[in-house]
């Protein structure tokens, strides 16, 4: 490993100044992710800003009634917050099919949502790949892609974005609160991750030196029934090959509120807009849910080996949102 600065800010303001003043600094929350890429040489940062003594820990009530959880919270103390068990379950039950209860204790919500890529070629300095050197061209295209996306992928990468947290903070409206050198602003969840198009190095929306302070949850939706559930190669301990992050409210047995997100698919958590206004004022029965999930997946443009990722997230979405109605009739 190469030799790296390490500083211990106390202070969120102070962070950002040491970041904002080297390009080649990164942020270190957990180290789960970061410190596995640097060992393999992927990220050679000249300094690392532990963010491990900023107060930014916390988990408390927003003023709105919603939720508000600091960007250092572990991911083991946010799946057992019974406020979020009992409110946000699609959140809870998102962590606890991540990682493992080790990993949970280290990892942040923050370096969560920021994590990069599993694809095998963007982990191997010694294949090309244009998400970690722009131009030198995208090997899994012709080789091993079996786990990588099938919605917004272009010619140029076909990485999908690894969390499971993410996924439910697209379907709960989840908003990311930053700070940067200009100081603080607000991003929706869904609006953090980029897709590949001719600029896959290119992978969120953060400006240089910004910080992810918090992330806050908006109150949650009277009669809302809520689930996560993910397909993936082992029982534990494996990253999603599809997976679906729904919420939902019936009423007089039709859909009167519905949120949506897959996981796998794609370079971000893929909120299912085209199915949700589908499925507004829809019979809450298996036959709408299907259609709805159909219309959305009609975009899906898979590779050799990873058609099969379409059924599987299309039968995952259409058996969580059924199970969610009937839960609502009871
Ligand atoms: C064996 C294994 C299995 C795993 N399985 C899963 C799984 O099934 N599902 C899943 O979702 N994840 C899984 N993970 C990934 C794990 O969840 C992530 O490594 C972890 O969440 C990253 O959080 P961290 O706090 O350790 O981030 P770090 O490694 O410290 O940082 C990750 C990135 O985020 C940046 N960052 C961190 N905090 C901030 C901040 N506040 N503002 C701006 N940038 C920041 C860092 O600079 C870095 O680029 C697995 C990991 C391993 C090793
Ligand atoms: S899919 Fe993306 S991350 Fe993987 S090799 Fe191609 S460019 Fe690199």
């Amino acid at each position: 490993m190469k030799e790296f600065g390490y500083l211990r800010p106390t202070d969120p303001a102070h962070a950002v100044e040491l970041l904002a003043a080297d390009p080649h600094a990164r942020y270190l929350a957990g180290g789960t992710n970061l410190v596995d890429l640097m060992k393999l040489g992927v990220e050679r940062p000249r300094l690392l800003v532990d963010l491990g003594r900023l107060p930014l820990r916390a988990i408390e009530p927003a003023d709105d009634g919603g939720l508000r959880i600091g960007a250092l919270a572990r991911n083991a103390d946010l799946a057992a917050d019974p406020r979020v068990r009992e409110a946000y379950p699609v959140l809870s039950q998102a962590l606890l099919a991540g990682a493992s209860g080790q990993l949970r204790n280290l990892a942040t919500t923050a370096g969560n949502l920021l994590q990069r890529t599993r694809c095998l070629y963007f982990q191997d300095i010694t294949k090309p790949c244009n998400k970690r050197r722009p131009g030198t061209g995208c090997p899994a295209r012709e080789g091993v892609h079996r786990d990588l996306a099938v919605l917004g992928a272009s010619e140029h990468c076909a990485a999908t974005h690894p969390s499971d947290l993410a996924v439910a903070l697209a379907a709960l409206d989840a908003v990311v609160e930053l700070l940067g050198p200009d100081g603080a602003r607000t991003l929706p969840v869904t609006d953090v991750h980029r897709l590949p198009g001719d600029r896959p190095d290119l992978e969120n929306r953060l400006l240089p030196g910004e910080l992810i302070t918090a992330v806050t949850l908006p109150p949650p939706v009277p009669g809302a029934r809520s689930a996560y559930r993910k397909a993936r190669d082992r029982a534990s301990y494996a990253f999603a090959l599809a997976s679906v992050a729904a919420g939902l409210v019936v009423r007089d047995e039709r859909v009167e509120w519905v949120r949506i997100a897959f996981g796998g698919l794609a370079a971000k958590p893929w909120r299912a807009r085209t199915a949700e206004a589908q499925l507004l004022g829809a019979p809450a029965d298996d036959a709408s849910f299907r259609a709805a999930l159909e219309a959305e997946l009609d975009a899906a443009r898979p590779l050799r080996d990873n058609g099969y990722k379409v059924p599987l997230a299309r039968n995952l979405a259409v058996r969580v949102l059924s199970d969610l109605a009937r839960e609502s009739v009871r």
